[in-house]
């Protein structure tokens, strides 16, 4: 039987759903990843073909299905239309990016610039706002072509070489498109306004039900207790299904709320339960707001298990004694029932104990290798004024042999502090004459995305320059340090930072 409609199932957690796959959107996140291919690879055999074939005289973003395209040629299409809805322009030199009909505003979304653009500067394109042969803005030119999007122009830093602009997929954050998240930009569009709002419950899938701290067939029931979808008598009765529709324990109408909250039998139990305060079910009007309520739950000290761990075991024993007496004709007493619940969380409870030891060996520190110039590079950022403090310090032999610091307005996130920090640092040890260097940060991200190079979109300018600025040394090496290892990087660059701010007030 279907309890629940296959559009709730494939919801997402957040909403109230089991997140299974709809099919055809997941086709349609599915033909994406090929158009992603055609797209970012304009020179493969198969884009070439196409081209040839459907769009001799556009791009594959511009062209059409036109009339007696072949079903593998429609499927692409249909990826196509779908990317395009996350397709963002970052910049890296501007010269290959339309000011007006890129969408290069924001790594986040995709989002250009309103129009309609003055004649003559309809054919610009991001480089021509820059200050001629440099890679800084012009601010003059901005604030009369395009003011009210000088803010987030100014927080966007170009590469400072020769790097080419590129597209990227703004769902993920090195920009690369993944069958994942094109999935849930389908299903996002998919859904009805109806639907949407109805997901606006208040109430806390994750948190209540997913996040919880017990076993994953207890998250499915209790999923299951408030989608109204547990074969309690009146569900059963709801769909025609001729059975006992009473309560097992005391006669009345067996719903949900009843069973697991309202039942004499039940409230036995709850009040038995070694909770430091009392559970209050006989208030609750939705099982919603019982299950809401189960997480705030603390147990009297000797217990030793959580309380939001404990009650949905309670309510699960609840189940399984309502069913043995259906099924088996099997009575069990409320003490039973909440002492089963107990050992069944308890077994669950140590059972977790001993996984988490064997996990808790991975990611030991790694230390920075001990021959060479040591580098230590950090950012600080203030939201408000989106301003970056950038801090470095060079070692060798353990002896402080340089230094430096730089704060600058327009910058966009502590992320791109991090990378402007190591850019500074790279640039400094260059003109110190420095061939070797260990560059170590505090921010795991940069430094993984520069060795592995992963195009973060966000900082992708100030990626591309470091991996240029690399090829300059004999060798370099990043990794990545604890915050307690990098004092004296963090103090410049809030030095720097408080400095910069008070002299703006
Ligand atoms: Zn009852």
């Amino acid at each position: 039987m279907c309890w629940i409609a296959w559009d709730k199932l494939t919801r997402g957690k957040r909403e109230g759903g089991l997140g299974l796959r709809n099919l055809q959107d997941f086709n349609d996140a599915l033909l994406s990843k090929l158009s992603w291919r055609i797209l970012s690879n304009p020179d493969c055999l198969l884009a070439r073909i196409l081209k040839g074939k459907y769009f001799p005289n556009t791009t594959f973003l511009e062209s059409k299905l036109g009339e007696g395209g072949s079903h593998g040629w429609k499927g692409i299409i249909i990826g196509r239309d779908l990317l395009k809805e996350k397709l963002g322009k970052i910049i890296g030199n501007g010269k290959k990016t339309s000011v007006w009909d890129d969408p290069w505003l924001s790594t986040k979304e995709p989002k250009r610039p309103m129009g309609p653009a003055p004649r003559q500067f309809k054919d610009f394109k991001v480089a021509d706002l820059f200050i001629p042969n440099t890679r800084r803005w012009n601010e003059e030119l901005i604030n009369v072509l395009l003011p009210s999007c000088k803010e987030e122009i100014l927080c966007i830093i170009p590469g400072s070489y020769e790097v080419e602009d590129r597209l990227a997929w703004l769902p993920q954050r090195n920009g690369e498109y993944t069958v994942k998240t094109g999935y849930y930009v389908a299903r996002g569009r998919s859904l009805t306004d109806q639907q949407a709002a109805g997901t606006q419950d208040n109430f806390h899938w994750i948190t209540d039900i997913w996040n919880g701290k017990f076993a994953p067939k207890l998250k499915l029931f209790l999923w299951k207790s408030v989608q109204g979808a547990l074969p309690v008598g009146e569900n059963l009765a709801m769909r025609g299904i001729m059975s006992q529709s009473r309560c097992t324990h005391c006669g009345e109408a067996e719903t949900t709320l009843h069973l697991l909250f309202l039942c004499p039998f039940t409230q036995a139990v709850w009040d038995h339960a070694p909770f430091r305060n009392p559970v209050e079910e006989q208030s609750f009007t939705s099982v919603k707001e019982g299950i809401s309520k189960l997480k705030t739950l603390t147990c009297l000290p000797p217990i030793g298990i959580d309380g939001g761990t404990l009650a949905p075991w309670i309510l699960w024993s609840i189940w399984l004694s309502r069913n043995s007496k259906i099924f088996s004709n099997r009575r069990t007493s409320a003490k039973e029932t909440l002492n089963l619940a107990l050992i069944r969380a308890r077994e669950w409870t140590s059972a977790q104990g001993e996984q988490r030891v064997s996990t808790q060996k991975a990611g030991s520190i790694r230390t920075m290798p001990p021959i060479g110039i040591q580098c230590h590079t950090d950012g600080a950022w203030n939201e408000e004024r989106k301003a970056g403090g950038m801090g470095w310090t060079f070692h060798e032999d353990q002896k402080l042999i340089g230094q430096g610091s730089k704060a600058m307005e327009h910058i966009g996130s502590p992320i791109v502090a991090e990378g402007m920090a190591i850019r500074l640092a790279l640039n400094q040890a260059l003109d110190l004459g420095f061939t070797s260097l260990h560059v170590a940060s505090d921010s795991a991200q940069v430094i993984t995305a520069i060795n592995s190079g992963d195009p973060l979109s966000e900082i992708y300018g100030i990626l591309q320059d470091i991996s240029y600025l690399s090829l300059l040394f004999r060798s370099v090496t990043f990794v990545s340090t604890p915050r307690k290892a990098n004092i004296l990087a963090d103090a410049s660059a809030k030095l720097s930072l408080c400095a910069f701010l008070a002299v703006g007030e």
